[in-house]
């Protein structure tokens, strides 16, 4: 049975059930603002035809924790990296743990890892040490990685190509880059992931033009929510949280600068998303 299924907290104006089932590539479930309501949170994003979610896992503490959310809630799946804002802690310890973790059946992705230049938490040279190890662990499992890039196009591009032979399939998720990033990314054979981004007039426009240049079984969606709520809702949210159930809002901005249909595009992002990740199909 699953569980019973409330809805005060989603305004009427904001509950709206596709008729694709669709995947959220990226859930920070593990965020502390989830933990009071998760059940609820995931209730509504199955009421909301939001059937799958992978929950990211960005450091050994909060891989875990998505692999026991995996182990308790139908539909949910876990990825298990170091995010480049943590690389600095990178050591064999932490290799060995998260290898093992790879190995576990709930986990679907190695990541979330890659290169952030843009607040440099973690020194660059930092960050490459920690990715490429990942890559290597990703090489030796044959799982697919998802993948984080801020202002680090040239230098991702460049690890990616000399790697790519040894990986299976890789996403670049909540894609945000310029032109000739995108077609770098999808030279290498690899997959784009779109948020809520694209739905902020203000800052999505470069962004929107370039929607239509990814191939749909190389496009994936998702929330990475709790942050990046979308601008396209038309009502106000209590506590502005974003979460999965708003998934269709993302879908329907990109369909709308695709030019596809909604159903079209929640179908294409969903079967994409199922292959990638090797998930069987939630009935
Ligand atoms: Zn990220």
């Amino acid at each position: 049975m699953a569980t019973p299924y409330r809805d005060d907290f989603l305004p009427e104006s904001l509950q709206f059930r596709p008729r694709t089932p669709l995947v959220d590539i990226g859930a920070n479930l593990t965020h502390e603002s989830f933990q009071r309501d998760l059940s609820d949170v995931i209730a509504r994003a199955k009421a909301a035809n939001v059937a799958t979610l992978i929950v990211t896992g960005t450091d050994i503490e909060h891989a875990e924790q998505a692999v026991a959310m995996a182990q308790q809630f139908p539909g949910l799946y876990a990825t298990a990296g170091v995010h480049p804002h943590d690389a600095s802690g990178w050591n064999d310890d932490v290799a060995h743990q998260l290898k093992a973790l790879h190995q576990k059946a709930e986990v679907v992705a190695v990541g979330e890892c890659g290169l952030d230049f843009n607040r440099n938490f973690s020194t660059p040279s930092e960050q490459e040490r920690a990715f490429e190890a990942q890559l290597a662990l990703a090489a030796e499992s044959g799982l697919p990685l998802f993948l984080h890039e801020r202002d680090a196009g040239q230098r991702m591009r460049d690890i990616l190509r000399s790697w790519r032979d040894d990986i299976s399939q890789a996403v670049i998720h909540c894609f945000t880059a310029d032109r000739d990033t995108l077609h770098g990314y999808l030279d290498l054979d690899l997959h784009i992931g779109l948020t809520g981004w694209i739905c902020d007039e203000r800052r999505g426009h470069p962004l929107r033009t370039l929607v239509k240049d990814i191939p749909l079984e190389r496009l994936m969606v998702e929330t990475d929510c709790p942050y990046l709520l979308p601008r396209n809702l038309p009502a106000k949210l209590k506590g502005r949280r974003h979460e999965p159930a708003l998934l269709p809002w993302i879908v329907r901005e990109i369909a709308l600068w695709h030019d596809v249909s909604e159903a079209e595009l929640g179908a294409a992002t969903t079967r994409t998303a199922l292959r990638f990740f090797r998930i069987d199909a939630v009935s």
